[in-house]
């Protein structure tokens, strides 16, 4: 199985077989949040997609060390480096310590993930937690000669590196085409070139987050911290590095040219993006309106939303797609998925309690065996090519069918062997619970449940059948409840002892 495993590397631009550099350990970097604002479905694609690779990979035996940052230094977003820093403007907002804001937002990153049972790295680094190491691989790149030091800021010097290498070998960009694509901004006359980017930027005396150098007071710019602490904890190289399809210019791009520079070598084997969201075909944005936040998902509170929907029908609907198409998000889309789950577990719930039973003697069909076999493999054929999630649930409802089928003709289990139904079933559990990560939700309306019980309990006592009363009393008592049977009404209530 090991082997058979296919991955779009986004450098070569092609689907390449995955051969980790010591095999069974696999190194994994993934760019995580910056931490200013609430969890949303872009949030929730970019950690399930990368949940799915770590799961995968670890259900294949491989030992994974999957690292994911928190971007808690409220520097500058993306590679504006005189843009707004977010942290500070939500800080003054909210009147917050930027700690506050970023300890807010971690916790409900960190919360949100655990609903859509996204299970956590192994180590979650935040950016203000590695300003030394920072500091230290930008010196080491000023000492490479790949950046210099202007007006008590760090700079990378991109020309300088595409004489000797190819600053844009990630996206496919052009520098000469970049150049006259872009335009002098003010405040960048201490760049030698306008592609320049910050690797330590001069802090302002009102800017709140900063620390000393050896260049005077400032604080990181984003790109280095992802390769400072990627080294750290991968060493220089590694097998997957991943994030978001955005982040892959400037922020990757970047990366490969900090580690290239300072660390003399690619940093990483595999690069991975995930695809975006869009919302009823437009781009996802606060000012468009149409920004959902997870918890108002789970809770059906925005003007977009017709109803809630549950963390999971969440997850199974981005599983529905391959991780890098576009995702569109729908009320209709997310029904649909609503109604996949339900299928998937109804399927789940079956096979579970069902054995290998045949009611007559076993006569091994050649043809159906085979089916059998081809049907269970067919399972891992999505997720082995390019973790293919979509293709992988569609042969899980080819298994739910065969379930169906099963149950409802049992003679059919004398045409095949145990050992294939046994590995159907195995496969089937796996798949569905540890690798997509698709849980049981329990039902909502116990209430209704429980007002049915408790008419029937009133009816059995108007009929005098203490048996059925006690059966009845003692299912309450298994949920950890009693009736209250009292003169004026009957009720429940939680079992006291
Ligand atoms: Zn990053």
């Amino acid at each position: 199985m090991k082997s058979a495993l296919k991955v779009y590397n986004s450098l070569s631009r092609k689907k390449e077989k995955f051969e980790p550099i010591s095999a069974p350990y696999v190194g994994m970097y993934v760019c995580g949040p910056t931490v200013y604002g609430e969890a949303h479905l872009g949030h929730a694609r970019s950690a399930i997609t990368f949940d799915i690779i770590f799961r995968f990979l670890s259900h294949l035996e491989y030992k994974v060390r999957y690292v994911r940052n928190i971007t808690d230094v409220g520097h500058l977003e993306h590679d504006a480096d005189d843009g707004e820093d977010k942290i500070a403007k939500r800080a003054k907002l909210e009147k917050l310590e930027p700690m506050e804001v970023v300890k807010r937002y971690t916790s409900y990153y960190q919360t949100s993930l655990r609903k859509l049972n996204v299970n956590e790295p192994s180590i979650e680094p935040v950016a203000s937690g590695h300003i030394p190491e920072q500091i230290k691989l930008t010196q080491q790149i000023i000492d490479a000669g790949f950046a210099y030091v202007s007006n008590g800021s760090v700079y990378f010097d991109v020309l300088k590196y595409n004489e000797s290498h190819r600053y844009g070998e990630l996206s496919g960009r052009v520098v000469d085409e970049l150049l006259t694509g872009t335009r002098t901004l003010d405040g960048q006359e201490e760049k030698r070139s306008p592609l320049d980017f910050a690797l330590w930027k001069n802090a302002s005396p009102e800017h709140i987050m900063k620390w000393e150098s050896p260049w005077g007071i400032g604080f990181p710019g984003w790109h280095i911290e992802c390769t400072a602490m990627s080294n750290k904890y991968l060493g220089t190289r590694f097998d997957i590095h991943g994030g978001g399809l955005d982040l892959l210019f400037p922020h990757h791009e970047c990366e490969i040219a900090q580690s290239v520079a300072g660390l003399k070598t690619q940093p990483a084997k595999y690069w991975l993006h995930n695809n975006m969201i869009t919302i009823n075909g437009q781009k996802m944005g606060k000012s468009l309106g149409n920004f959902i936040t997870l918890d108002q998902l789970f809770s059906g509170d925005h003007p977009i939303l017709e109803k809630a929907y549950s963390p999971m029908t969440i997850r199974f609907f981005i599983l529905q797609a391959h991780y890098r198409s576009t995702l569109d998000f729908s009320n209709e889309a997310l029904v649909a998925a609503s109604k996949g789950y339900k299928k998937l577990m109804n399927g789940l719930r079956i096979l579970r309690k069902m054995e290998y039973s045949p009611i007559d003697t076993i006569n091994v069909d050649e043809k159906q065996e085979q089916e059998l076999i081809n049907l269970t493999e067919s399972c891992y054929g999505g997720l082995s090519d390019d973790f293919n999630t979509a293709i992988t649930i569609a042969s899980l409802f080819n298994v739910v069918k065969k379930i169906h089928t099963l149950q409802l003709n049992p003679s059919l289990f004398n045409n095949i062997s145990k050992e294939s139904f046994e590995n159907m079933k195995q496969t089937f559990i796996a798949l569905t619970n540890e690798v997509l990560g698709l849980l049981e939700e329990a039902p909502n309306n116990n209430e209704v449940l429980i007002e049915g019980l408790l008419e029937w309990y009133k009816q059995a006592k108007e009929n005098k059948d203490y048996d059925q009363i006690d059966r009845i009393r003692a299912w309450f008592k298994a949920c950890g409840m009693q009736i209250k049977d009292m003169k004026t009404s009957i009720d429940w209530a939680y079992e006291e002892a």
